[in-house]
């Protein structure tokens, strides 16, 4: 049974049984944050708390690493091509400021943003970090996004 938008999103999950369900441990999760590869949601108590994107999301890294042997820059530099000015539709003043727009090594969510659209923004509840947690569906935003510029 497919689940809905909001239930995908909602963090219900503690980091032990996140990583029970990856077959990974609890550290291999800490250290994907560290790398700015996933924001987990914190609850009152400061425990991290994980959804089912996240679970997807974990799930596409962990593909990339341990079957198709990319290493986490490599994983970085796939979440780096992602066309976030596109998607928040950045002002060309935004992207001037922005020290992510022409970054290729780190995900725009990894990188502070003074002076743009995304300096106030909470990545965790932005669509760019949101709604491309399958790996797969990168490469169909940066097609999308190719289509309506030419
Ligand atoms: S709000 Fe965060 S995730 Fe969204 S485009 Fe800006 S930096 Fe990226």
């Amino acid at each position: 049974m497919e689940i809905s938008y909001s239930l995908k999103h909602k963090p219900i999950l503690p980091i032990r049984t996140a990583a029970e369900m990856l077959g990974v441990s609890v550290h291999t999760i800490r250290m994907y944050e560290r790398e700015g590869l996933i924001i987990p949601h914190k609850s009152e108590g400061n425990q991290r708390q994980y959804s089912h994107a996240d679970i997807e999301r974990l799930e596409c890294i962990r593909k990339a690493i341990k079957e198709l042997k990319i290493s986490i820059n490599g994983v970085k530099m796939m979440y780096s091509l992602l066309p976030c000015w596109s998607v928040v539709e950045c002002s060309e003043e935004d992207k001037t400021n922005c020290s992510s727009y022409g970054c290729h090594t780190e995900p725009c969510w990894a990188i502070n943003h003074p002076n743009t659209t995304c300096e106030n923004r909470d990545c965790r509840e932005c669509e760019v970090y949101k709604d491309y947690t399958k790996c797969g569906e990168i490469k169909e935003l940066i097609k999308k996004v190719s289509k309506n510029k030419l």
